[in-house]
């Protein structure tokens, strides 16, 4: 019995010694240091304003502010921020993290921060975790989630956004049926009602954005008026095939060619628009097609060209995914994440280089589309021109997110 005592009081006497180590609040040192307040405000999309209040017995000497953003890394990435003050006991300061300077971050995007306090006599304080998120609170958004993707919009009815989700839904379904890639991560997408309101959630506007793919933090953000449903659907499908895709083979070793990313988007967005379809076959007719090799690097920017290199894009995906089925565009995604070169990648899967893909698709592409004899290709209307170029410069800004801007 008295045994037993014994060993109970030194149990407790163990739990009170852990308690002391490692108990709550993390003080160390000594003293009565202590954080008496802590908040940070929001002025979207330009600034996080965080405050704190802190007060001791001897003079606080150093304050810190450390926080971790929610965006993929190869590393974890923790910030810190100096404050610069007067030392004295007790003290108000505050820290604002300026977008202006560093640039923006999508909407919604979520932080976790926490201070670090020393005073004059060695005793250090370090505050929680606390989360926040950098909510475009300018607009009261509904929201839609289905498996990982959820759809933010703030105009239109919840038939729109169903629109936009089944849209979504279709483009992932075809996306692994085509490839077996399916999203790792959720996705988030925000819909603007105009490219007006989205400009209003960056930095430095350009007059034509009229969306953006943040792949790194796994956000879109895109001007769709509800009477906009038909580009909607093929935007939203592109853009959130160029985000799964990424998230499937994002690696430090390199990208993947660009014919490939923009073929498999322009692939998932459903049948080839006939625009497209014209230069395509004009382009077959004239023996003027672009070479895959060349189709590996950034397209053109002269509007026609590129207009062609998109099309050759969904149609040389279209000849792999038909072709040679599922497992080896996996097999190929795969391959290209671990570091290959372009014609090494090729080579181990399919048992051709990119020369070797060019002969045989040319025989294809002039099969399926070679045979209806057009002289001259129709061009493209000035809204199909409109749309391309936006979407020209939707993936440059994915292009300078993959580079890590
Ligand atoms: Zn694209």
């Amino acid at each position: 019995m008295i045994k037993k005592a014994a060993l109970l009081a030194l149990v407790i006497i163990l739990i009170m010694a852990l308690f002391l180590v490692f108990g709550p609040g993390r003080v160390q040192g000594q003293g009565d240091l202590a954080i008496l307040d802590s908040s940070v405000e929001a002025e979207f999309p330009f600034k996080l304003n965080f405050r704190l209040s802190a007060r001791s017995d001897a003079p606080i000497t150093d304050i810190r502010l450390h926080y971790t953003v929610d965006r993929e890394s190869y590393a974890q990435v923790t910030s810190e921020a100096s404050i610069e003050f007067m030392p004295d006991t007790t003290l108000d300061v505050q820290w604002d993290w300026d977008m202006r300077r560093t640039g923006g971050i999508p909407p919604g995007t979520g932080l976790e921060y926490w201070w670090t306090v020393q005073d004059a006599g060695g005793a250090k304080v370090e505050s929680a975790p606390t989360r926040v998120y950098f909510d475009d609170n300018r607009y009261s958004w509904n929201s839609l989630t289905r498996d990982k993707v959820t759809i933010y919009w703030y105009e239109g009815n919840q038939a729109f956004a169903e629109e936009l989700m089944s849209a979504a839904e279709q483009a992932l379904e075809h996306l692994s049926e085509a490839t077996g890639a399916y999203p790792l991560e959720p996705v988030r997408l925000y819909i603007y009602k105009s490219s007006q309101d989205l400009q209003g959630a960056m930095i430095f506007p350009q007059e034509w954005t009229g969306g953006v793919t943040f792949t790194r933090y796994g956000i879109i953000a895109i001007g769709i008026a509800p009477n906009e449903l038909s580009w909607g659907r093929r935007t939203i499908s592109h853009e959130l095939t160029h985000l799964v895709v990424h998230q499937m083979t994002a690696s430090p070793y390199g990208d993947l060619p660009v014919w490939l990313t923009e073929g498999l988007a322009m692939y998932n967005e459903g049948i080839l628009e006939a625009g497209y379809v014209n230069l395509l076959k004009g382009a077959i007719n004239r023996d003027s097609l672009l070479s895959v090799r060349s189709l590996s690097s950034p397209f053109s920017a002269n509007p026609e060209e590129s207009y062609l290199a998109y099309a050759q894009s969904y149609s040389l995906v279209e000849f792999l995914a038909t072709t040679y089925g599922q497992g080896k565009m996996l097999e190929l995604l795969t391959t290209f994440s671990q570091g290959n070169s372009y014609d090494a990648a090729l080579g181990k899967v399919y048992g051709f280089n990119m020369d070797g893909l060019n002969s045989l698709w040319r025989e294809y592409a002039a099969k399926r589309f070679g045979e209806t004899r057009q002289t001259t290709a129709m061009p493209p209307s000035p809204v199909e021109v409109l749309r391309l170029v936006s979407r020209l410069l939707l993936d440059s800004e994915l292009t300078a997110q993959r580079v890590g801007i």
